[in-house]
């Protein structure tokens, strides 16, 4: 899956524009979305604040694949089209309706979605339906 996820409130702990200690859980979380899914930082950071942002990010050695761009294969599937909203099938964000509940969430969703995604396919796969 691609997974947008938002820097402040979600990763970053401070308020914005400062830079703070990351949020609970948010580098072991980025680590194991990671073995399996394209993270791309969603952020309204742009410039300056954004270098800043992507340093944080490296300094604590949290992983990510991509910031505020989309995934090269989207843009292709739509032509070219590299729209201003970054494609996500799931987007993680301290502004979500019911607010950002933590990270040990993010992770029992992703894996819930990760198992149905599994069962569809191998379904799919007895039925002899292809995608
Ligand atoms: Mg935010």
């Amino acid at each position: 899956m691609i997974i947008a996820v938002d820097f402040d409130g979600v990763l970053n702990s401070a308020r914005y524009p400062a830079l703070g200690e990351p949020m609970k859980g948010a580098k072991e979380a980025m680590e194991t979305l990671h073995e399996n899914h394209h993270l791309i930082i969603w952020t309204c950071r742009e410039g300056e604040e954004q270098t800043r942002a992507v340093n944080w990010l490296l300094a604590r050695r949290i992983p990510f694949d991509a910031i505020n761009a989309n995934h090269p294969d989207n843009i292709r599937r739509h032509g070219g089209n590299d729209c201003r909203k970054v494609f996500a099938d799931l987007y993680i964000d301290d502004r979500q309706v019911g607010g950002f509940t933590g990270w040990q969430d993010v992770l029992l969703w992703v894996k819930c979605l990760d198992e149905s995604a599994a069962m569809s396919a191998e379904i799919a796969y007895d039925l002899g339906v292809r995608n």
